[in-house]
Formats: structure tokens, C-alpha cells, sequence
């Protein structure tokens, strides 16, 4: 799939544009604060009806406007489509049209236009606690597998509801007679969520090994190790033998967990971790390595939403060429020849050979050096 042209009414720092992509490489180059971040917004708002930077819609209308529209085709699906959103400032329900069509929820345009976006934020993935990164995997792994999201959201109703009967027991003792159930229950669903993560993780290492290795050009060895619970010896045995593995821990941990009233174990506590050349990243880790590791992460999450829906998200890559060495920039900008990637830097003087550069300023588009709404 692939985003055709754009065109945005009022939307954050852009008054009037109408702006042409390539299908290939997007290089979008400018000064800060000019409306390259706003630009891969806006497609992710076209894509998703959500912005990746603020849940308020009415922040993405420029200020004192009416209204902002974000408009644009997309050939998906096999054919040309064209999106519309119209959005208020204040109050106002927002508009979707899907090839002119009055739609009502994002739902209903899923498919059309799917993004995968590595923003600044993201670096710190690799680097913190293990909750941010169980969030990146859980978005990929739940677009991938409904029926995993409806695991987790089951598990997590579970794991809130024995909390409470923990934190409720100083008040209350006799609750404790229900917390077996909950325990079972939650070794069963819990079972189910390692095994989907367990196969997950081997595909999405496998991926990201393969582009790690061809952007640090073949220096650095990837490899990413799935953690769950330690009495799990292996996370792809059946969902039953899982199920003795997790009772098993939970029994070693009831008192601890009375005593703390906190769930302390289960595959809420999950994490996986990358080393390369045998070197944790998370302990060890370059800002360079870092960064080459989170982008490989990003490419293989896109190729496993391909291999789910035949069509490569558009990638977005944001503020992605700071810190990397001239070989893994030349990787960027060159060597990621699959479907459309949109990718914004403030270093002049940057050039794709895979695309074209389009420049910002205050929110026009500079052709050489005259700035005009097109
Ligand atoms: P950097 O290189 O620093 O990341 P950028 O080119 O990505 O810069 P953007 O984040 O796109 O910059 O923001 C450009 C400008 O858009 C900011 O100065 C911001 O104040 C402005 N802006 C954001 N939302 C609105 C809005 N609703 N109305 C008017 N201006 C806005
Ligand atoms: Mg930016």
C-alpha cells in the first residue's frame, strides 16, 4: 500500500497544501518546529483517526481555524481510495468519508491505509522498564492476532480482580476462599499468552536479526530472547504443560504475594531483551545500537503486518538519522527498498536515491528556495 498525494486544511502548522509522494522513499528535510512531525501525523490521523502525540483531536486543528481536513489516496487493497477526515476545535463529533462515502467509526476503514511509525520516544523501549516494552509488542502481536488481544484483555480483568482480593483480605478474609479460582483461571489464560508471545518473538527476532545485521553491515550479531515466567523451560510445549509450569511458580509465590498483596508472578511481569555480539542492549547499549536496534525491531513488526494482510504498512521513521554513523544513515536512506517510507530529518544536505525530498517551511513546501502551498 501506498499514500498517493495528502491534502490539509488547517491541520496543526499547514494552512493550505497539497503535497505528491513517491511510492518509494520520502526524505522530508527542515529546520525544527517547520511540520515534519505534524506531516507523519497527519498520516497516521488519515490511516488510524489517531494522532500519535495528543488523544485531543482539537489540538490537531490550527489554532483559531474551524475546522482542519485531512485528506489524501491511498492505492490499498488494489485499487485508488480516498480518505477524509474533518475535524473541530471544540465539541464538535469528527467526519469520516471513505471514497466519499459518510463512514462513522475508524473501524471502518481499517485496511486502508496502515502505518508503522518509529518516533524519538521509541528509543526508549530498549532502554526502560520492561512495561514499555511488553506495550510495543502487545500493539504488534494484537493487530496480528485478535484472539490474543481478547487473551490479554481477559488476563488483565483477571490479574485486577485477584489485586483487589489481595489489597481487600486486611478488611475482608473471608474473599481470600475465591482467590484458587482466580489463580487457576489466570494460569489457564496466562498459558495461552505465552505461547502466543513465545512464537511471536521467534519470528520477530528472525526478522529483525536479518536487518540489524545489514545495518551495521554484518558487524553486529542480533539476537532477541523472549523472558516469561522462570519455571517455563520452554515457551512453545503445550498450553497444559504451561499451565503446571505457572501453577507451580504461583505456588512458590503465594505467600509472597499474601504478604505483599501484589501479583508478583505471571506473564504480566514478561520482557524479552536484545544483545548484540552477546552485549545486552538495555546495559550496554550505544545511542548509535540503540537506535539501529529499535528501527530493526520497527522493519520486522511491518513485515510480519505484511505477512498478516499482504500489503506493507507505510513506515514513518521520525527524526531517525541523529546519532547513526555514515554507513547505517547510507542503510536509512537507501537500502529500505520495500513499499513506501516516509522519513524526516533537520541535517541539510541528506539525499535518497530510492525517492524524492520534499523540504518544509512554517508548514509550506520550499521548492528550491521559494516556499508555496501547493
Ligand atoms: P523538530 O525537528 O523539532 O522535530 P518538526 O519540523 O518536526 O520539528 P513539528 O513537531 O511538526 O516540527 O511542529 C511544527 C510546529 O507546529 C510547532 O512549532 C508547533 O507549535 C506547531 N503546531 C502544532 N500544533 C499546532 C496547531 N494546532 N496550530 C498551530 N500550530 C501548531
Ligand atoms: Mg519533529
Amino acid at each position: 500500500m501506498n499514500l498517493i498525494d495528502i491534502q490539509l486544511t488547517d491541520f496543526r502548522n499547514y494552512r493550505d497544501l497539497t503535497l505528491g509522494f513517491d511510492p518509494g522513499v520520502n526524505l522530508i528535510v527542515g529546520d525544527n518546529a517547520q511540520g515534519k512531525t505534524n506531516l507523519l501525523d497527519a498520516i497516521i490521523y488519515m490511516g488510524a483517526g489517531k494522532s500519535f502525540r495528543t488523544q485531543k483531536s482539537a489540538e490537531l486543528v490550527r489554532l483559531g481555524a474551524e475546522f482542519a481536513d485531512v485528506s489524501g489516496n491511498v492505492f490499498s487493497q488494489e485499487r485508488k481510495q480516498s480518505l477524509r477526515w474533518v475535524l473541530f476545535p471544540a465539541g464538535r463529533p469528527r467526519q469520516l468519508y471513505l471514497n466519499g462515502v459518510k463512514k462513522k467509526t475508524a473501524a471502518d476503514i481499517a485496511g486502508v491505509l496502515h502505518t508503522v511509525l518509529f518516533c524519538p520516544e521509541d528509543l526508549m523501549v530498549l532502554k526502560n522498564g520492561a512495561s514499555a516494552r511488553r506495550r510495543l509488542c502487545d500493539q504488534n502481536l494484537s493487530q496480528l492476532r485478535p484472539n490474543y488481544e481478547a487473551a490479554l484483555t481477559e488476563y488483565n480483568r483477571i490479574l485486577e480482580q485477584k489485586s483487589h482480593i489481595l489489597k481487600d483480605r486486611y478488611e475482608n478474609p473471608a474473599v481470600l476462599q475465591i482467590l484458587p479460582e482466580y489463580n487457576t483461571r489466570l494460569c489457564q489464560v496466562g498459558a495461552l499468552i505465552i505461547s502466543y508471545r513465545a512464537r511471536y518473538f521467534k519470528a520477530l527476532g528472525e526478522k529483525a536479526k536479518i536487518y540489524h545485521e545489514l545495518f551495521s553491515g554484518g558487524s553486529e550479531q542480533f539476537h532477541l530472547e523472549y523472558k516469561t515466567v522462570s519455571t517455563v523451560t520452554d515457551p512453545f510445549a503445550s498450553t497444559e504443560v504451561l499451565v503446571g509450569q505457572l501453577q507451580e511458580h504461583l505456588c512458590s509465590h503465594e505467600r509472597a504475594e499474601l504478604e505483599s498483596a501484589l501479583c508478583l508472578t505471571g506473564p504480566h511481569k514478561d520482557d524479552f531483551d536484545i544483545t548484540l555480539s552477546g552485549m545486552s542492549v538495555k546495559s550496554f547499549g550505544s545511542q548509535g545500537q540503540v537506535r539501529t536496534g529499535t528501527i530493526s525491531l520497527k522493519l520486522a513488526q511491518r513485515d510480519l503486518m505484511a505477512s498478516q494482510t499482504g500489503e506493507l504498512p507505510v513506515l514513518l521513521l521520525d527524526d531517525v538519522l541523529s546519532e547513526l554513523d555514515p554507513g547505517r544513515q547510507d542503510f536509512v536512506l537507501n537500502q529500505i527498498d520495500q513499499g513506501q517510507v516516509f522519513i524526516t530529518c533537520c541535517e541539510p544536505g541528506r539525499f535518497t536515491k530510492l525517492g524524492k525530498t520534499i523540504t518544509v517551511r512554517h508548514g509550506e513546501i520550499c521548492d528550491g528556495n521559494v516556499c508555496t502551498s501547493l
